[in-house]
């Protein structure tokens, strides 16, 4: 919270209003990406906070956990699983769905990706409701993981504390602005 690195990463996070669709204020993380200094403090605080809790697992959310994940996953001698929309992952999975503002999506999971017992860090770019964290929570416990914590770079901290991760601490770094 004292951390002058969170308003730096706040700042180079761009807003745009009205994407995909009128009244969404789409929180741009590519402007992150473009910021070496921003985009490295975001991993850091990160890879410092998750370095020595025995993690074992990072899964990432397609798309935006893939650009957060796996830095994670190698600077703490994790492995990285991606956690992907349907029909891209090759190999036999297991599926979850969630409810979205309109409509439905899925998320897969390769079988044989998590092993039982494991211990596993969620990361996404973004929490919102928390429905797409709580399908990746739910894949990794039918894999017979601990889901340590949920790890977001922005989030609203109403969602905090909320009972729709299933009493999973969620981690995030910055507001919406
Ligand atoms: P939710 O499942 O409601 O928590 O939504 C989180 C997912 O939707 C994440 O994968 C985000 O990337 C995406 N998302 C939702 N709202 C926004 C937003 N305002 N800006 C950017 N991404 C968003």
């Amino acid at each position: 919270q004292g951390d002058p690195r969170l308003k730096a990463i706040s700042e180079a996070i761009r807003v745009v209003p009205h994407f995909p669709k009128p009244g969404i204020m789409f929180q741009d993380i590519t402007t992150l990406l473009l910021d070496p200094k921003a985009f490295k403090d975001t991993v850091d605080i990160f890879v410092d906070r998750y370095r020595d809790m025995g993690i074992s697992v990072v899964a990432g959310v397609e798309a935006r956990g893939f650009m957060f994940g796996p830095s994670i996953a190698l600077a703490i001698g994790a492995k990285f699983v991606p956690l992907r929309k349907p029909r891209k992952l090759p190999g036999e999975v297991i599926s979850e769905s969630y409810v979205l503002e309109y409509g439905k999506d899925c998320l897969e999971m390769h079988v044989g990706a998590v092993q039982p017992g494991e211990r596993a860090l969620v990361i996404d770019d973004l929490v919102a409701t928390g429905g797409t964290l709580s399908a990746a929570i739910r894949l990794l416990e039918r894999a017979g993981a601990h889901v340590v914590e949920c790890a977001c770079v922005v989030g609203l901290r109403e969602v905090k504390g909320q009972h729709g991760l299933n009493g999973k601490p969620l981690y995030i770094l910055v507001e919406p602005r």
